[in-house]
Protein backbone atom coordinates (compact mmCIF):
# COMPACT_ATOMS: atom_id res chain seq x y z
CA UNK A 1 0.00 0.00 0.00
CA UNK A 2 1.28 3.26 -0.74
CA UNK A 3 2.61 5.93 2.00
CA UNK A 4 -0.33 7.81 2.79
CA UNK A 5 -0.16 11.76 2.40
CA UNK A 6 -1.06 13.67 5.20
CA UNK A 7 -1.91 17.78 5.63
CA UNK A 8 0.94 19.71 6.64
CA UNK A 9 2.16 20.31 10.27
CA UNK A 10 -0.31 23.30 11.90
CA UNK A 11 -2.50 22.87 8.81
CA UNK A 12 -5.73 21.66 10.03
CA UNK A 13 -8.93 20.20 8.38
CA UNK A 14 -11.65 21.75 9.79
CA UNK A 15 -15.07 19.27 9.56
CA UNK A 16 -18.14 18.27 11.80
CA UNK A 17 -19.18 20.41 14.51
CA UNK A 18 -16.15 22.32 14.14
CA UNK A 19 -17.03 23.42 10.89
CA UNK A 20 -20.47 24.22 11.69
CA UNK A 21 -19.29 26.48 14.71
CA UNK A 22 -16.98 28.22 12.19
CA UNK A 23 -19.75 28.30 9.98
CA UNK A 24 -22.35 29.84 12.81
CA UNK A 25 -19.44 32.26 13.49
CA UNK A 26 -18.66 33.75 10.19
CA UNK A 27 -22.32 34.18 9.18
CA UNK A 28 -22.90 35.95 12.86
CA UNK A 29 -20.44 38.39 11.63
CA UNK A 30 -21.46 38.92 8.11
CA UNK A 31 -24.64 39.81 9.79
CA UNK A 32 -23.41 42.48 12.06
CA UNK A 33 -21.54 44.19 9.50
CA UNK A 34 -24.78 43.92 7.62
CA UNK A 35 -26.17 45.68 10.95
CA UNK A 36 -23.66 48.40 10.49
CA UNK A 37 -23.51 49.04 6.57
CA UNK A 38 -19.87 47.61 6.06
CA UNK A 39 -18.62 45.69 2.86
CA UNK A 40 -17.25 42.77 1.76
CA UNK A 41 -13.97 42.77 0.28
CA UNK A 42 -12.11 39.74 -1.43
CA UNK A 43 -8.56 39.54 -1.67
CA UNK A 44 -5.82 37.66 -2.88
CA UNK A 45 -3.82 35.26 -0.42
CA UNK A 46 -0.60 36.09 -1.99
CA UNK A 47 0.95 39.08 -2.68
CA UNK A 48 4.30 40.49 -3.14
CA UNK A 49 6.97 39.91 -0.49
CA UNK A 50 7.72 43.44 -0.72
CA UNK A 51 4.12 44.86 0.71
CA UNK A 52 4.50 42.88 4.14
CA UNK A 53 8.13 43.94 4.96
CA UNK A 54 7.22 47.40 4.22
CA UNK A 55 3.52 47.45 6.29
CA UNK A 56 4.33 44.79 9.38
CA UNK A 57 7.70 45.91 10.04
CA UNK A 58 10.90 44.08 9.19
CA UNK A 59 12.31 43.87 12.57
CA UNK A 60 8.89 41.80 13.50
CA UNK A 61 8.22 38.47 14.66
CA UNK A 62 6.01 38.00 11.53
CA UNK A 63 8.53 39.12 9.14
CA UNK A 64 12.10 37.82 10.40
CA UNK A 65 10.68 34.45 10.85
CA UNK A 66 6.94 33.42 10.54
CA UNK A 67 6.38 34.45 6.54
CA UNK A 68 6.05 31.31 4.42
CA UNK A 69 8.11 33.31 1.68
CA UNK A 70 8.92 31.86 -2.11
CA UNK A 71 10.17 32.43 -5.09
CA UNK A 72 7.59 32.71 -8.12
CA UNK A 73 8.34 30.33 -11.19
CA UNK A 74 9.58 34.22 -13.07
CA UNK A 75 11.69 34.55 -9.77
CA UNK A 76 9.64 37.43 -8.04
CA UNK A 77 9.41 36.90 -4.23
CA UNK A 78 5.91 36.32 -3.06
CA UNK A 79 4.29 35.27 0.20
CA UNK A 80 1.63 33.72 1.89
CA UNK A 81 -0.76 36.71 3.58
CA UNK A 82 0.42 36.61 7.33
CA UNK A 83 -2.50 38.69 8.00
CA UNK A 84 -5.16 40.89 5.71
CA UNK A 85 -4.91 44.51 6.78
CA UNK A 86 -2.04 44.96 4.19
CA UNK A 87 -3.31 43.22 1.14
CA UNK A 88 -6.68 45.68 1.88
CA UNK A 89 -4.54 48.48 2.13
CA UNK A 90 -2.54 47.31 -1.09
CA UNK A 91 -6.04 46.99 -2.52
CA UNK A 92 -7.90 49.98 -1.66
CA UNK A 93 -4.98 52.06 -3.17
CA UNK A 94 -4.42 50.33 -6.27
CA UNK A 95 -8.52 50.76 -7.03
CA UNK A 96 -8.69 54.07 -5.81
CA UNK A 97 -11.26 53.51 -3.38
CA UNK A 98 -10.47 56.03 -0.91
CA UNK A 99 -10.55 58.99 -3.22
CA UNK A 100 -13.20 61.47 -1.27
CA UNK A 101 -14.91 58.65 0.18
CA UNK A 102 -15.05 56.42 3.12
CA UNK A 103 -14.96 52.70 2.93
CA UNK A 104 -15.84 50.12 5.63
CA UNK A 105 -15.04 46.83 4.66
CA UNK A 106 -14.82 42.95 6.14
CA UNK A 107 -13.37 40.10 4.54
CA UNK A 108 -12.29 36.40 6.21
CA UNK A 109 -9.81 33.60 5.21
CA UNK A 110 -7.10 32.01 6.09
CA UNK A 111 -3.70 33.85 7.05
CA UNK A 112 -0.16 31.70 6.82
CA UNK A 113 2.14 32.31 9.24
CA UNK A 114 5.32 29.67 10.24
CA UNK A 115 4.71 29.96 14.37
CA UNK A 116 5.32 26.37 16.60
CA UNK A 117 1.78 24.70 16.05
CA UNK A 118 -0.37 23.96 19.74
CA UNK A 119 -3.55 24.86 20.90
CA UNK A 120 -4.88 27.99 19.72
CA UNK A 121 -2.13 29.08 17.49
CA UNK A 122 -1.47 27.36 14.39
CA UNK A 123 0.78 27.41 10.69
CA UNK A 124 -3.22 27.79 8.70
CA UNK A 125 -5.15 29.62 10.00
CA UNK A 126 -8.46 31.96 9.64
CA UNK A 127 -8.83 35.94 10.39
CA UNK A 128 -12.41 37.65 9.73
CA UNK A 129 -11.29 41.59 9.28
CA UNK A 130 -12.95 44.74 9.28
CA UNK A 131 -10.62 48.16 8.22
CA UNK A 132 -12.21 51.44 7.92
CA UNK A 133 -10.92 54.10 5.66
CA UNK A 134 -10.81 57.67 5.57
CA UNK A 135 -12.35 58.54 9.34
CA UNK A 136 -10.02 59.72 12.14
CA UNK A 137 -12.54 60.39 14.34
CA UNK A 138 -12.42 58.29 17.86
CA UNK A 139 -16.10 57.57 17.15
CA UNK A 140 -14.61 55.02 14.44
CA UNK A 141 -12.58 54.01 16.28
CA UNK A 142 -15.08 53.20 19.02
CA UNK A 143 -17.92 51.64 16.41
CA UNK A 144 -15.43 49.10 15.73
CA UNK A 145 -15.12 48.39 19.46
CA UNK A 146 -18.87 48.05 19.84
CA UNK A 147 -19.48 45.68 17.21
CA UNK A 148 -17.02 43.58 17.87
CA UNK A 149 -19.09 43.68 21.54
CA UNK A 150 -21.83 43.45 19.91
CA UNK A 151 -21.13 40.30 17.93
CA UNK A 152 -19.80 38.23 21.59
CA UNK A 153 -23.53 39.32 22.77
CA UNK A 154 -25.29 37.94 19.42
CA UNK A 155 -23.10 34.37 19.83
CA UNK A 156 -23.68 33.96 23.38
CA UNK A 157 -20.04 34.86 24.21
CA UNK A 158 -19.40 36.38 28.14
CA UNK A 159 -16.32 36.82 29.97
CA UNK A 160 -14.34 38.42 27.25
CA UNK A 161 -12.44 41.03 28.34
CA UNK A 162 -11.58 44.46 26.36
CA UNK A 163 -7.85 45.89 26.66
CA UNK A 164 -7.20 49.39 25.42
CA UNK A 165 -4.21 51.49 24.69
CA UNK A 166 -2.76 54.25 22.80
CA UNK A 167 -0.11 54.58 20.78
CA UNK A 168 0.28 57.91 20.27
CA UNK A 169 1.25 59.93 17.33
CA UNK A 170 4.98 59.33 15.14
CA UNK A 171 6.43 62.38 16.92
CA UNK A 172 5.50 61.03 20.90
CA UNK A 173 6.17 57.86 20.06
CA UNK A 174 9.59 58.71 18.92
CA UNK A 175 10.73 61.00 21.81
CA UNK A 176 9.68 57.65 23.71
CA UNK A 177 11.98 55.60 22.11
CA UNK A 178 14.53 57.41 23.64
CA UNK A 179 13.64 57.07 27.22
CA UNK A 180 12.75 53.55 27.09
CA UNK A 181 16.10 52.98 25.27
CA UNK A 182 17.54 54.65 27.82
CA UNK A 183 15.91 52.71 30.84
CA UNK A 184 16.79 49.24 28.43
CA UNK A 185 20.67 50.38 28.42
CA UNK A 186 20.73 50.92 32.26
CA UNK A 187 19.48 46.67 32.15
CA UNK A 188 21.32 45.46 29.02
CA UNK A 189 22.19 42.23 31.26
CA UNK A 190 18.64 41.23 31.61
CA UNK A 191 17.68 41.47 27.88
CA UNK A 192 17.43 38.34 25.46
CA UNK A 193 18.84 37.56 22.30
CA UNK A 194 16.11 38.79 20.31
CA UNK A 195 15.41 41.99 22.84
CA UNK A 196 19.65 42.68 22.34
CA UNK A 197 19.59 43.18 18.42
CA UNK A 198 16.24 45.18 18.93
CA UNK A 199 17.63 47.53 21.09
CA UNK A 200 19.06 49.61 17.85
CA UNK A 201 16.49 48.07 15.20
CA UNK A 202 13.02 48.86 16.84
CA UNK A 203 13.12 49.22 20.82
CA UNK A 204 9.35 48.80 21.33
CA UNK A 205 9.28 45.40 19.93
CA UNK A 206 10.90 44.22 22.49
CA UNK A 207 7.84 45.53 25.04
CA UNK A 208 5.54 42.66 22.85
CA UNK A 209 8.32 39.55 23.90
CA UNK A 210 6.60 37.00 24.89
CA UNK A 211 9.49 35.50 26.85
CA UNK A 212 8.18 35.45 30.26
CA UNK A 213 11.83 36.40 31.68
CA UNK A 214 11.42 39.52 30.03
CA UNK A 215 8.00 39.97 31.97
CA UNK A 216 9.10 42.18 34.84
CA UNK A 217 11.79 44.23 33.08
CA UNK A 218 8.93 44.62 30.45
CA UNK A 219 6.51 46.19 33.42
CA UNK A 220 9.23 48.11 35.14
CA UNK A 221 9.40 50.28 32.06
CA UNK A 222 8.50 53.63 31.32
CA UNK A 223 4.75 53.26 29.27
CA UNK A 224 4.28 55.17 26.39
CA UNK A 225 0.28 56.30 27.68
CA UNK A 226 2.54 58.72 29.97
CA UNK A 227 4.29 60.32 27.39
CA UNK A 228 1.50 60.99 25.05
CA UNK A 229 0.98 63.86 22.83
CA UNK A 230 -2.32 65.54 23.29
CA UNK A 231 -4.18 65.27 20.66
CA UNK A 232 -3.93 61.55 21.12
CA UNK A 233 -4.80 61.86 24.65
CA UNK A 234 -7.66 63.46 23.71
CA UNK A 235 -8.25 61.26 21.18
CA UNK A 236 -8.31 58.36 23.54
CA UNK A 237 -10.37 59.79 26.32
CA UNK A 238 -12.84 60.28 23.22
CA UNK A 239 -13.01 56.16 22.66
CA UNK A 240 -13.04 56.05 26.20
CA UNK A 241 -16.39 58.10 26.75
CA UNK A 242 -17.81 56.27 23.47
CA UNK A 243 -17.20 52.99 25.51
CA UNK A 244 -18.82 54.51 28.68
CA UNK A 245 -21.41 55.98 27.43
CA UNK A 246 -21.96 52.26 24.96
CA UNK A 247 -21.61 50.50 28.78
CA UNK A 248 -18.52 48.70 27.03
CA UNK A 249 -16.16 47.60 30.09
CA UNK A 250 -12.18 47.86 29.77
CA UNK A 251 -8.87 48.22 31.07
CA UNK A 252 -6.08 49.97 30.10
CA UNK A 253 -3.12 47.89 29.36
CA UNK A 254 0.29 50.18 29.17
CA UNK A 255 1.73 47.24 28.14
CA UNK A 256 -0.66 46.42 25.05
CA UNK A 257 1.96 47.64 21.57
CA UNK A 258 0.49 44.92 19.20
CA UNK A 259 2.94 42.89 17.22
CA UNK A 260 3.16 44.35 14.00
CA UNK A 261 4.64 48.29 13.40
CA UNK A 262 1.88 50.03 11.31
CA UNK A 263 -0.42 51.03 14.17
CA UNK A 264 -0.47 54.40 16.24
CA UNK A 265 -3.07 55.83 18.49
CA UNK A 266 -6.13 53.31 19.90
CA UNK A 267 -4.92 49.42 19.99
CA UNK A 268 -7.40 47.02 21.21
CA UNK A 269 -7.21 43.58 22.18
CA UNK A 270 -10.27 40.80 23.26
CA UNK A 271 -8.81 38.77 25.86
CA UNK A 272 -10.48 35.40 27.20
CA UNK A 273 -8.71 33.42 30.15
CA UNK A 274 -10.52 30.09 28.97
CA UNK A 275 -8.00 29.41 26.06
CA UNK A 276 -4.52 28.87 28.39
CA UNK A 277 -1.54 31.14 26.97
CA UNK A 278 -3.74 31.60 23.42
CA UNK A 279 -6.50 34.15 24.81
CA UNK A 280 -6.42 36.86 22.58
CA UNK A 281 -9.25 36.12 20.29
CA UNK A 282 -9.24 39.51 18.41
CA UNK A 283 -6.92 42.41 18.24
CA UNK A 284 -6.77 45.32 15.87
CA UNK A 285 -6.44 49.34 15.94
CA UNK A 286 -5.41 52.19 14.04
CA UNK A 287 -2.93 52.61 11.52
CA UNK A 288 -3.09 56.49 10.22
CA UNK A 289 0.42 56.42 8.36
CA UNK A 290 -0.25 52.37 6.68
CA UNK A 291 -1.98 54.13 3.59
CA UNK A 292 0.94 56.77 2.65
CA UNK A 293 3.81 54.41 3.70
CA UNK A 294 2.42 51.91 0.97
CA UNK A 295 2.37 54.28 -1.74
CA UNK A 296 -1.26 55.97 -1.40
CA UNK A 297 -2.47 59.51 -0.48
CA UNK A 298 -2.44 60.18 3.66
CA UNK A 299 -5.68 58.48 4.65
CA UNK A 300 -6.72 57.46 8.21
CA UNK A 301 -7.64 54.03 8.87
CA UNK A 302 -8.90 51.98 11.80
CA UNK A 303 -9.37 48.08 11.81
CA UNK A 304 -9.19 44.72 13.69
CA UNK A 305 -8.97 40.73 12.97
CA UNK A 306 -10.55 37.74 15.13
CA UNK A 307 -8.72 34.74 15.08
CA UNK A 308 -11.54 32.57 14.35
CA UNK A 309 -9.93 29.09 15.41
CA UNK A 310 -9.64 30.53 19.22
CA UNK A 311 -13.30 32.28 18.66
CA UNK A 312 -14.41 28.23 17.62
CA UNK A 313 -12.77 26.68 20.53
CA UNK A 314 -14.60 28.82 22.62
CA UNK A 315 -18.13 28.57 20.82
CA UNK A 316 -17.35 24.22 21.54
CA UNK A 317 -16.52 24.66 24.79
CA UNK A 318 -19.52 26.33 25.77
CA UNK A 319 -21.95 24.92 23.50
CA UNK A 320 -22.78 27.54 21.62
CA UNK A 321 -23.21 26.74 18.51
CA UNK A 322 -26.93 25.97 17.23
CA UNK A 323 -28.16 22.29 16.46
CA UNK A 324 -27.98 22.61 12.79
CA UNK A 325 -31.63 22.39 10.96
CA UNK A 326 -33.84 18.52 11.35
CA UNK A 327 -34.95 17.81 8.16
CA UNK A 328 -38.29 18.65 6.83
CA UNK A 329 -38.91 15.95 4.96
CA UNK A 330 -36.93 12.35 4.12
CA UNK A 331 -38.42 10.13 0.50
CA UNK A 332 -38.27 6.64 0.98
CA UNK A 333 -37.84 4.92 -2.23
CA UNK A 334 -38.44 1.23 -2.43
CA UNK A 335 -38.71 -0.44 -5.75
CA UNK A 336 -37.62 -0.84 -9.16
CA UNK A 337 -39.12 1.74 -11.09
CA UNK A 338 -38.96 4.33 -8.02
CA UNK A 339 -35.62 6.27 -8.04
CA UNK A 340 -36.76 8.45 -11.32
CA UNK A 341 -39.93 9.71 -10.10
CA UNK A 342 -38.89 10.00 -6.32
CA UNK A 343 -36.16 12.60 -7.12
CA UNK A 344 -38.83 14.61 -9.24
CA UNK A 345 -41.11 14.62 -6.46
CA UNK A 346 -37.86 16.09 -4.07
CA UNK A 347 -37.20 18.27 -6.38
CA UNK A 348 -41.11 19.64 -6.76
CA UNK A 349 -41.02 19.64 -2.64
CA UNK A 350 -37.83 21.78 -2.79
CA UNK A 351 -38.68 24.03 -5.80
CA UNK A 352 -42.11 24.97 -3.63
CA UNK A 353 -40.25 25.42 -0.13
CA UNK A 354 -36.98 26.90 -0.59
CA UNK A 355 -36.85 26.88 2.78
CA UNK A 356 -37.01 23.12 3.83
CA UNK A 357 -35.05 20.45 4.40
CA UNK A 358 -35.65 18.11 2.27
CA UNK A 359 -33.74 14.75 1.91
CA UNK A 360 -34.05 11.41 -0.36
CA UNK A 361 -32.92 8.28 0.07
CA UNK A 362 -30.29 7.27 -2.43
CA UNK A 363 -28.79 3.71 -2.53
CA UNK A 364 -31.56 1.58 -1.79
CA UNK A 365 -31.42 -0.71 1.34
CA UNK A 366 -34.73 -2.34 3.35
CA UNK A 367 -37.96 -0.22 4.18
CA UNK A 368 -36.52 -1.02 8.12
CA UNK A 369 -33.14 0.56 6.93
CA UNK A 370 -34.36 3.41 4.88
CA UNK A 371 -36.85 4.57 8.06
CA UNK A 372 -33.88 4.41 10.54
CA UNK A 373 -32.25 7.28 7.84
CA UNK A 374 -35.38 9.20 7.90
CA UNK A 375 -35.26 9.29 11.67
CA UNK A 376 -32.06 9.91 12.14
CA UNK A 377 -32.27 12.86 9.60
CA UNK A 378 -34.94 14.61 12.51
CA UNK A 379 -37.40 14.43 9.55
CA UNK A 380 -40.98 15.55 10.51
CA UNK A 381 -42.34 13.72 7.42
CA UNK A 382 -40.98 10.29 5.85
CA UNK A 383 -42.86 10.60 1.57
CA UNK A 384 -42.53 6.54 0.54
CA UNK A 385 -42.90 5.73 -2.92
CA UNK A 386 -43.09 2.22 -3.88
CA UNK A 387 -43.69 0.71 -7.60
CA UNK A 388 -47.34 0.68 -6.39
CA UNK A 389 -47.35 4.35 -5.41
CA UNK A 390 -45.62 5.18 -8.83
CA UNK A 391 -48.23 3.39 -10.98
CA UNK A 392 -50.78 5.09 -9.02
CA UNK A 393 -49.24 8.48 -9.20
CA UNK A 394 -49.63 8.41 -5.13
CA UNK A 395 -47.35 8.92 -2.11
CA UNK A 396 -47.67 7.42 1.38
CA UNK A 397 -46.88 10.30 3.60
CA UNK A 398 -46.13 9.43 7.73
CA UNK A 399 -45.57 11.68 10.07
CA UNK A 400 -42.22 10.68 11.98
CA UNK A 401 -42.93 12.83 15.15
CA UNK A 402 -46.48 12.78 16.08
CA UNK A 403 -47.71 9.41 15.48
CA UNK A 404 -50.48 10.58 13.73
CA UNK A 405 -51.94 8.15 11.10
CA UNK A 406 -50.28 8.24 7.56
CA UNK A 407 -52.20 9.29 4.35
CA UNK A 408 -52.03 8.70 0.85
CA UNK A 409 -51.96 11.81 -1.41
CA UNK A 410 -52.14 12.03 -5.18
CA UNK A 411 -48.56 13.66 -6.30
CA UNK A 412 -50.69 16.48 -7.89
CA UNK A 413 -51.88 17.32 -4.64
CA UNK A 414 -48.43 17.08 -3.04
CA UNK A 415 -47.08 20.34 -2.95
CA UNK A 416 -50.50 21.82 -1.37
CA UNK A 417 -50.92 19.00 1.09
CA UNK A 418 -47.36 19.70 2.60
CA UNK A 419 -48.13 23.62 2.90
CA UNK A 420 -49.22 23.52 6.24
CA UNK A 421 -47.30 20.82 7.37
CA UNK A 422 -43.97 22.54 6.32
CA UNK A 423 -42.82 25.30 7.92
P1 LIG B 1 -0.49 36.44 19.27
O1 LIG B 1 -0.02 37.47 20.23
O2 LIG B 1 -1.44 35.45 19.88
O3 LIG B 1 0.63 35.80 18.49
P2 LIG B 1 -0.80 38.34 17.17
O4 LIG B 1 -0.64 39.63 17.83
O5 LIG B 1 0.34 37.74 16.42
O6 LIG B 1 -1.36 37.24 18.21
P3 LIG B 1 -2.60 39.43 15.20
O7 LIG B 1 -1.61 39.52 14.13
O8 LIG B 1 -3.07 40.64 15.88
O9 LIG B 1 -2.10 38.35 16.27
O10 LIG B 1 -3.87 38.62 14.65
C1 LIG B 1 -5.19 38.83 15.14
C2 LIG B 1 -5.75 37.58 15.76
O11 LIG B 1 -5.55 36.46 14.92
C3 LIG B 1 -5.08 37.18 17.06
O12 LIG B 1 -5.60 37.90 18.12
C4 LIG B 1 -5.44 35.71 17.16
O13 LIG B 1 -6.76 35.56 17.64
C5 LIG B 1 -5.40 35.28 15.72
N1 LIG B 1 -4.11 34.63 15.42
C6 LIG B 1 -2.91 35.20 15.19
N2 LIG B 1 -1.97 34.27 14.93
C7 LIG B 1 -2.59 33.06 15.00
C8 LIG B 1 -2.17 31.71 14.80
N3 LIG B 1 -0.93 31.40 14.48
N4 LIG B 1 -3.09 30.72 14.96
C9 LIG B 1 -4.38 31.01 15.27
N5 LIG B 1 -4.83 32.26 15.46
C10 LIG B 1 -3.96 33.28 15.32
MG1 LIG C 1 1.78 36.31 16.86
Amino acid sequence: MANKITAIRGMNDIYAADAEAFDFLISSAEAVMHQYGYHSIRLPIVEKTELFARSIGEVTDIVEKEMYTFADRNGDSLTLRPEGTAGCVRAVIQNGLTHNQVQKLYYTGPMFRYERPQKGRYRQFHQFGVEVFGLAEAQIDAELIVLSARLWEQIGLENLELQINSLGSAEARAAYRDILVAYLNEHKALLDEDSLRRLDSNPLRILDSKNPDMAELINKAPKLIDHLDEESKLHLDEVKAHLDDCGIEYVVNPNLVRGLDYYNRTVFEWVTTELGAQGTVCAGGRYDGLVEQIGGKATPAVGFAMGIERLVALLMDKELVPAQRQADVFVVLLGDNVTRPGMVLAESLREAFPQANIQMNIGGGSFKSQFKKADKSGAAYAIVLGDQEVEQKIAAVKPLRDGAEQETIAWDDLVDYMQTRIN
